[in-house]
């Protein structure tokens, strides 16, 4: 049983995908309300959480393109649909009396307060889930690097970053059923080997920062905050001298 956060405060980054179930696309509402579970079960241990969302189950700039809009009006339609990702979670959080604030990148004043560092800071002390919402603001970059963005400017003491599988593998364990997964990982093994973690700017910066990066199954009962709490199964990348 988890108990004492091993983190004090935390980001975790969750990818659209991870709030679509079963559908091929938007939200299954059953997900959200499982996801926000999840994070309330963190926020009773008394970790201070915040989030980031993606819009993979909406709208993905590349995908945009690829028909034909313009990328960067393509990646302002995908940062927009992070914000309705992350209107979804604020409601489901409320519902389970869960205090939330949704800050997004692109002021949108009727809908969320704006993004600005030291407010966002203020609401985590004050113990509500902080939702940022429209990635960085800026196209060209995705969710994950806003998420190590964030997590940087939070002062986060770890980057969380929910997948459906329990960690990093040598290969798909969806497919290759002998895959390995790793427990530890260097920053620069990420890079040098290519591993799906997160894209590449967003290593380096949570390298630069610090920040370790810990990737774990959402799909797991419990196991968001038993990861906060330092256990249950996940892969941890760190800096050269932490993962000796
Ligand atoms: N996006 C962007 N700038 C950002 C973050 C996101 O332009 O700082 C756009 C980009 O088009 C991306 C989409 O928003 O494809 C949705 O984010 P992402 O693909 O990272 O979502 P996820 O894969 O995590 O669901």
């Amino acid at each position: 049983m988890a108990d004492t956060p091993r983190f004090k405060r935390v980001l975790l980054k969750i990818s659209g995908e991870a709030l679509m179930g079963d559908r091929s696309y938007g939200l299954d509402p059953n997900m959200v309300s499982r996801v926000c579970d999840e994070i309330k079960s963190v926020v009773d241990l008394g970790a201070e959480v915040c989030l980031v969302v993606g819009a993979g189950n909406i709208f993905r700039g590349v995908s945009g393109a690829s028909a034909g809009i313009e990328r960067a009006t393509a990646d302002y339609m995908g940062m927009l649909a992070t914000v309705m990702n992350a209107l979804a979670l604020q409601g489901a959080l409320e519902d389970k009396g869960v205090p939330t604030r949704v800050l997004s990148a692109i002021p949108m004043a009727t809908v969320a307060e704006p993004y600005i560092r030291r407010r966002a800071v203020r609401h985590m002390e004050k113990g509500r889930v902080v939702i940022f919402a429209a990635g960085t603001g800026n196209p060209f970059f995705t969710t994950d690097t806003a998420a190590a963005l964030r997590a940087s400017e939070m002062g986060c003491d770890a980057l969380l970053k929910a997948t459906s599988v329990d960690g990093v593998y040598d290969a798909d364990p969806k497919k290759v059923p002998t895959a390995k997964r790793f427990d530890k990982l260097t920053y620069l093994d990420v890079l040098s080997r290519d591993l799906k973690v997160m894209d590449a700017a967003a290593i380096s910066l949570a390298r630069e920062n610090r920040i370790p990066i810990i990737v774990f199954s959402i799909f797991t009962a419990g196991a968001f905050s038993q990861v906060v709490c330092g256990k249950g199964v996940f892969t941890i990348v760190t800096d050269e001298d932490a993962a000796q």
